[in-house]
């Protein structure tokens, strides 16, 4: 068990695009295990993927309970995720952990039907709208080496300094 070091923007391996998984085994149990104590380690993250720490594979963990009210599935391990289908454009604010100094607005699709597999290698289809869309497609953009600020329509006027506390 460990919590992982999470890479920061601009570090070139967040750039790099992940491999399919296909071996569902202890060492890939082992790595998930790691990663969502990662992700639970973070301030308030809806999602982690595992480029973020280095790990070229496509491996994605999504969990937006946190959100009350919304429509979600909790805690989501999503292997070879596929969007099938979508509908719908929104704009909203979107935080990462490897980006930690800024918010930006991203327009995306407002409802997805998404295909993964599990921890075991089985394939499930999922329909998501609304927060939990959002922070999956998200997350599988870091599978393709691409970050929320790549997706800005404008830098001037859809990114945000975060507040610091000191
Ligand atoms: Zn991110």
């Amino acid at each position: 068990m460990a919590i992982l070091e999470i890479l920061k923007y601009p570090d070139p391996r967040l750039k790099e695009v992940a491999a399919e998984v296909n071996r569902f085994d202890n060492v890939l149990w082992a790595f998930i295990h790691d990663l969502e104590e990662t992700l639970r380690a973070g301030p308030g993250g809806a999602g982690i993927a595992a480029p973020q720490v280095g790990h070229l594979q496509r491996i994605v963990i999504v969990d937006v309970s946190s959100k009350p009210g919304i429509k979600q599935h909790g805690r989501l391990v999503l292997i070879n995720p596929e969007i099938m289908e979508w509908e719908g454009m929104v704009r909203g604010r979107e935080g990462c952990m490897s980006v930690p100094d800024y918010t930006g607005n991203v327009i995306r699709a407002n409802t997805i039907q998404l295909r993964a597999q599990d921890e075991q290698g089985e394939v499930h289809d999922y329909e998501m709208e609304g927060f939990e869309a959002r922070a999956v497609q998200h997350e599988i953009d870091h599978l393709d080496g691409l970050l929320f600020l790549d997706r800005l329509v404008s830098r001037r006027n859809d990114l945000f300094q975060r507040k610091v506390y000191k």
